[in-house]
């Protein structure tokens, strides 16, 4: 049995492989964030959970990782991808104690909880209500 001081970890990477993290437990509830940054980096709507900032480490990759500001992020946020398959890993904000991971990165998601919508003012026109809580900006 493990040792209740040692909580786990999970782990995840990008789509070709060359990019590996650590993560560890526990992860926060899954958001799926609407706002007009993530949808222009990502195509659509990620889904975000974070660890704390340091339980989280890259494994594999860790020279090739490039972060890109966010060009309107208040908190100068900043998106970290694979420069090689593009794959979306990571968002951090300058001073945060989490690390954001794109829940879609981890090797199995099973059993984290999907909690909230943020950013849903400013979601997309074929974005429909599931019942779920938003919330609609930050400022
Ligand atoms: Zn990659
Ligand atoms: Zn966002």
């Amino acid at each position: 049995m493990r040792p209740v001081a040692d909580a786990g970890h999970r782990e995840g990477g990008c789509l070709c492989g060359r990019i590996r993290y650590r993560a560890a437990e526990p992860l926060t509830a899954i958001t799926i964030c609407h706002c007009t940054e993530c949808r222009a980096t990502s195509g659509g709507t990620p889904a975000h959970t974070s660890c704390a900032a340091d339980g989280f480490a890259l494994t594999a990759g860790a020279g090739e990782l490039r972060w890109f500001p966010g060009p309107t992020s208040e908190t100068g946020g900043e998106r970290g991808f694979c420069p090689t398959c593009g794959s979306y890993l990571l968002f951090r904000i300058d001073g945060d104690a989490r690390m954001y991971l794109t829940a879609g990165s981890l090797d199995d998601a099973t059993g984290i909880p999907f909690d909230t919508h943020i950013w849903w003012a400013s979601r997309a026109p074929w974005e429909a209500p599931d019942g779920r809580p938003t919330i609609e900006r930050y400022d």
